[in-house]
């Protein structure tokens, strides 16, 4: 059996406890080197065989899968925050589909949400977004059609950028298309790891802190008024609203 496993942001108490207790007994550990923090292997048993996918290619997994497989062996594949976000795992599910090699996917904290758990915000606010768009600022791999971050604007949701930060300006540029200048923005580099670092503007003057920083890769780009002072209160927790488990008082 081959296990894709979240691993999480970076703190490795974020894995889930089914994905530890897998990692735990595992026989080949096939992980994601430039952005996996390397101390999760610590959860693993002694005599694992570990392989850093950073330097291998799509083949070079699949032949290490194949290889641990055809010897009985127990496979995970670690993956960064949450699999399902630009994992790149739809690619190796199918070829081990080809293959008739059963796999299974346990999902991890993704690193948005930590990324918003960092500054202490929540995504969906009454009155202010009730939508969360995730995306990317179209680059070397592609993007698809209506996928434009200027368009993706317009809607003034919260949004999570992933693996944009080094085109900061560019991607601000196209963010004025649809949200003030004053909108709240924060970049969060490493959430949940040592060398965390946040850091906090609007779209006026993000990029520029953003280059003094220095920061020009893994961090997440949160914008949106969400993080601002003004929304309205949860009608959930409204005395005077009745719902399911509760009924309001006049
Ligand atoms: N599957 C992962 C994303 C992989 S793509 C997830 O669910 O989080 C890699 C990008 O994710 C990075 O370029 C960065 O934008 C983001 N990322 C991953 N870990 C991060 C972290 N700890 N803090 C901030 N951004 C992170």
């Amino acid at each position: 059996m081959v296990y894709f496993i979240g691993a999480g942001p970076g703190d490795i108490e974020l894995i889930t406890v089914k994905g530890m207790k897998l990692l735990q007994k595992a026989d080949v550990v096939i992980y994601t080197g430039s952005l996996v923090s390397g101390n999760i292997l610590d959860y693993c048993k002694e005599g694992v065989t570990i392989y850093n996918s950073a330097s291998m290619s799509l083949p070079e997994v699949i032949d290490a899968i194949q290889e641990g497989i055809d010897q009985g062996k127990m496979v995970v594949r670690l993956h960064t925050g949450d699999p399902s976000i630009y994992g790149a795992i739809r690619e190796q599910m199918d070829e081990l589909d080809k293959r008739g090699i059963d796999f299974e996917i346990i999902p991890g904290v993704s690193s948005f949400v930590a990324a918003a758990s960092r500054v202490k915000a929540e995504f969906t606010l009454p009155g202010v977004s009730q939508t969360i768009i995730i995306t990317r600022k179209e680059g070397r791999t592609g993007t698809s059609e209506g996928g434009k971050i200027s368009e993706l604007a317009k809607h003034r949701a919260s949004m999570a950028i992933f693996l944009s930060v080094q085109s900061i300006s560019q991607v601000v540029e196209e963010l004025l298309e649809g949200y003030n200048e004053n909108t709240p923005v924060a970049v969060v580099y490493k959430a949940t790891w040592p060398e965390e670092k946040i850091i906090r503007g609007t779209l006026k003057d993000i990029a520029e802190k953003v280059g003094d920083e220095k920061i020009n890769r893994h961090a997440q780009i949160l914008v949106g008024d969400f993080m601002g002072s003004q929304y309205e209160l949860s009608k959930l927790y409204d005395s005077s609203f009745s719902h399911m488990y509760r009924s309001g008082k006049e």
